[in-house]
């Protein structure tokens, strides 16, 4: 299932803000497995930036200490880690201050190779860091630099964001990660659809009864308290993942799969998105505690506060292919699973043959399932085995791809380690663009907007989300599936 492993040209990358939580638990790894695979060669330099007061030596020991903690014992093997952490050089800066940036330039390489820059720092700090460099003269055509998510908290701020790297960079050379896109799953969605004669002819209002995508998290905010509780579930999962979900699952099919040519078709959906007027089309919510679990005021330190951990609605997309096909995204915190999942609920057969004694015919479900075991299942109505009458149940066929990875001694990739290599090999296909983004808030502000003097509903830790989540598809003969892991 992983496909062969072609070796990317040497490249310098430049991580600011490496000893931070990102760095040590998803850069690392996902740079060590990539070398250990073969893709990364020695001649890789990966240069780590940060304010702490380390060096070479001391941040090589974090390093390995993280590979300790977040890669499994068995791919530690041979002298990879060794060859890994060679590559590896520490940089005390503060990217805040004028010092540091002249020695940053000395650790560069000058023979053409690709840098990239990739800013694991505060969002506070990436427009500091973009003009910096700039500014130093560390910026050619090779140069790509990465960010992620909070890309702005409003369509003001990404607008200022976007206006700040475009200072400095073309369009061509900022790398916006949302890493669901890097997801094994979510490329398959793509394979899915457009290598495959079977589903596209469905893939639309006639077949399609509605589309339900979720994130669902199992633990609460403790730990980033305070830090949540100034973004809230629409901003922090809506505006980013589960609408890059809808997209991928919406759009139509590209000329090529080429970044632009996706990036134009998902830019298209979301300006397609009907504006949400109506409010009992969103629901919000906010876990409250119970006997040994604390509830989301405490955990975020503000008992008076009115963020939403859970948001449910119901999405509708003006185009010919999604005309009355709701979408209905759901994320929460402390929910009874961790699931995330988009579900293509088909419609019902247009008649049934089967005398009632059968009982109807479930309607089939096509499932792809991004977390916690990533595959794609499909729900079938089949004949229930025996000599009995003609009587049914429901079957699924299950392309679990860790199975599959299995049967191959192969184990499945993290999402970074295929957008690191994207951004070394220059390829924006599974990154935002800066309109995209855009355009995402331009969807999401009205609604928080709107919410202004509403409280959210309040629901059980363990459970499925607020009641009146239960009743957005309710009130339109609808169910949620269950949030089963
Ligand atoms: P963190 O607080 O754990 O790490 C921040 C890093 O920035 C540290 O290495 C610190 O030394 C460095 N730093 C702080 N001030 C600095 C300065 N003035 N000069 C140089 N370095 C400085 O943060 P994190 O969780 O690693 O997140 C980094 C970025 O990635 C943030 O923008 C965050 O929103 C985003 N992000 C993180 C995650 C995650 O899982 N941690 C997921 C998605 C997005």
């Amino acid at each position: 299932m992983v496909s062969r492993v072609v070796p990317v040209d040497p490249f310098d990358l430049v991580v600011f803000g490496a000893t931070g939580d990102l760095a040590r638990r998803k850069l690392i790894p996902a740079l060590y497995r990539r070398m250990a695979d073969g893709q990364m060669l020695d001649t890789a330099r990966i240069i780590c930036a940060a304010r702490s007061d380390l060096d070479t030596d001391g941040f090589r020991k974090l390093a390995s200490d993280a590979l300790d903690t977040f890669v499994s014992k068995d791919e530690i093997e041979g002298d990879t880690r060794e060859r890994f952490l060679s590559c590896l050089t520490y940089l005390q800066l503060d990217v805040t201050s004028e010092a540091g940036w002249d020695k940053l330039r000395g650790l560069l390489s000058d023979d053409g190779r690709p840098c990239a820059y990739y800013l694991s720092v505060a969002p506070r700090f990436f427009g500091v860091i973009a003009e910096a460099i700039r500014k130093v003269g560390l910026v050619d055509e090779q140069t790509r630099i990465v960010i992620e998510k909070p890309l702005g908290r409003d369509l003001e701020s990404a607008r200022e964001l976007n206006r700040q790297f475009a200072e400095g960079f073309a369009e061509s050379q900022v790398y916006r990660i949302d890493h669901y896109l890097g997801k094994e799953t979510v490329q398959n969605l793509m394979a899915l659809r457009f290598a495959n004669a079977l589903f596209e002819p469905l893939w639309n209002a006639q077949h399609i009864d509605h589309v339900q995508i979720t994130a669902a998290e199992s633990v609460g905010i403790e730990g980033r308290g305070p830090y949540y509780d100034n973004v809230g579930a629409m901003r922090d999962m809506v505006q980013n993942h589960l609408l890059q979900l809808l997209c991928l699952t919406a759009m139509e099919p590209p000329s090529h799969f080429e970044p632009d040519a996706v990036r134009d078709e998902k830019l298209k959906v979301l300006r397609a998105l009907q504006p949400l007027n109506d409010p009992s089309d969103v629901v919000r919510g906010q876990y409250r505690g119970g006997t040994s679990t604390s509830a989301y005021h405490d955990d975020a330190e503000n008992p008076e506060s009115r963020t939403e951990s859970f948001v449910a609605l119901k999405a509708t997309i003006s185009n010919w292919r999604w005309a009355g096909v709701p979408f209905y995204l759901r994320t929460g915190k402390r929910l009874r699973n961790r699931v995330s999942e988009i579900a293509i609920q088909f419609k019902d057969i247009p008649h049934s043959i089967f005398s009632a004694s059968a009982a109807a015919p479930k309607s089939n479900v096509l499932a792809i399932r991004l977390q916690p075991d990533e595959g794609i299942t499909l729900s079938m109505t089949i004949k229930d085995p025996g000599p009995g009458g003609m009587r049914f149940k429901e079957t699924e066929l299950d392309m679990s791809f860790a199975d599959s990875l299995a049967l191959t001694g192969k184990r499945m990739p993290d999402a970074y380690e295929r957008l690191i290599m994207d951004v070394i090999r220059g390829d924006q296909t599974l990154f935002m663009r800066g309109d995209e983004v855009e355009a995402a808030w331009s969807w999401v502000d009205p609604i928080i907007h709107g919410w202004q003097n509403s409280v959210p509903s309040l629901y059980d830790s363990g459970s499925s989300g607020p009641e009146d989540s239960l009743m957005l598809l309710h009130r339109e003969g609808r169910r949620w599936r269950e949030i089963s892991a």
